[in-house]
């Protein structure tokens, strides 16, 4: 299995939480033109063994992020996916995911021929950044929709028949309550999406919250509470049939993101646009430069606008432990480097002992995982097992 991602670096505004790159840049602007244009060279053109790899594999999703890829035209959609189509020699996709903020899609006159036509282009799934329910909250993370267009969001999706939407949330920042996060979590379920992705807000490098945290006008949620929203989360989730299947992910039975499964299971993909990362199964990574500007005059044109590297023996062994702890199906330790297990394996029966690790019932103790209680502090116990 292979799967494909397109980065598409535009947004209207920025987020105040938000340290990924974008630039700003409104629907159909001329930057958004000349940033397909690069983008449809470097699908055709790039040669690497990250892309290499889709050749050997059977590729089946392909995934659009971002930045906001609901700037971009059904048409540049269509344009981009068949210009990917023709050059890995695939038809259709199992599973086409499309990020879109709500105010794309509710805020249009032409919200239903907008869906409609992505669903022409052959996306299946939407996934709909709505972060919160609350217009303060809402307003606070300078989100540009409010509560009432992500409700009209969602509905308007179903009604152009998308029968596989996953709604994004946000926990754990300072100025929500328990109550407010479960008043969240208590619309999301009255959407009934098939599937749910929650991060806590952390501080990211570059972000607007960064500014107000250095400058004593933020303060994080403290981690106790932090805890208590998560465990929140996972219990109303899992009573109204959703599986966690990883740390931030939740789906109703059949509807797992197979793109985001790929990343943890390491399994080759490739990134196309800049910032994107590929990676071809084994040991080379490599990722487009976060420059527009770079990437444009890179594609078609001349210079480079990637970096690679190829990873160690060290850096496997603690991706895949660090891969396979953030999901439920666990880890198998006897799939890693027996000579680094063997170092690292009084710290594994240690873990064992003290239930911050257990055996996946059903696998005869082959698999170990995090148990859900301990998953809101994964990367604590996950470090303990790092060459
Ligand atoms: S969170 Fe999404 S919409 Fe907001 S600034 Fe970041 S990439 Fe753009």
């Amino acid at each position: 299995m292979a799967n494909i991602y397109v980065h598409v670096p535009f947004c209207r505004t920025f987020c105040k939480y938000c340290g990924f790159y974008s630039e700003l840049s409104g629907r159909n602007g001329t930057a958004v033109a000349g940033y397909v244009k690069s983008l449809e060279y470097e699908i055709r053109e790039r040669r690497d063994s990250c892309t290499d790899a889709m050749h050997t594999a059977s590729c089946d999703t392909l995934y659009f992020g971002g930045g906001t890829p609901s700037l971009l035209s059904p048409e540049e959609v269509c344009s981009i996916a068949s210009a990917i189509g023709k050059r890995f020699g695939i038809d259709s996709f199992d599973e086409f995911t499309l990020e879109a903020n709500p105010d794309d899609i509710a805020g249009t006159s032409s919200c239903n021929g907008y869906l409609s036509s992505l669903r022409s282009a052959g996306v299946n799934r939407l996934s709909l950044g709505i972060q919160s329910f609350d217009d303060a909250r809402l307003k606070f993370m300078n989100r540009r929709h409010d509560a009432a267009e992500a409700v009209a969001a969602f509905e308007a999706a179903r009604n152009a028949g998308f029968d596989n939407i996953s709604c994004d949330l946000i926990f754990g920042y300072g100025g929500l309550s328990l109550e407010g996060w479960k008043a969240d979590i208590n619309e999301l379920l009255a959407l009934k999406p098939e599937h749910v992705s929650c991060y806590q807000m952390s501080i990211e490098r570059g972000s607007a919250l960064e500014k107000l945290a250095s400058s004593g006008r933020y303060s994080p949620l403290p981690d106790d509470e932090c805890a208590d929203q998560y465990a929140l989360l996972q219990s109303m989730l899992a009573a109204a049939g959703y599986e966690q299947y990883e740390v931030s992910n939740f789906a109703l039975p059949g509807f797992r993101s197979r793109h985001n499964s790929s990343y943890w299971e390491r399994t080759p993909y490739v990134g196309f646009g800049p910032a994107a990362h590929s990676f071809d199964g084994a040991c080379i990574r490599r990722w487009n430069l976060p420059d527009l500007s770079r990437y444009d005059r890179c594609y078609p044109g001349s210079g480079k606008c990637f970096c690679q590297e190829e990873l160690t023996g060290d850096d496997v062994f603690n991706e895949q432990v660090m891969l396979s702890l953030r999901r439920v199906t666990g880890l198998d330790p006897q799939a890693l480097d027996k000579e680094r297990l063997s170092m690292e394996r009084p710290d594994l029966d240690r873990l064992l002992d003290t239930g911050l690790l257990e055996y996946v019932p059903g696998t005869g103790m082959r698999m170990v995982r995090i148990p859900a209680s301990k998953l809101f502090v994964s990367d604590s116990i996950i470090e303990e097992l790092f060459v």
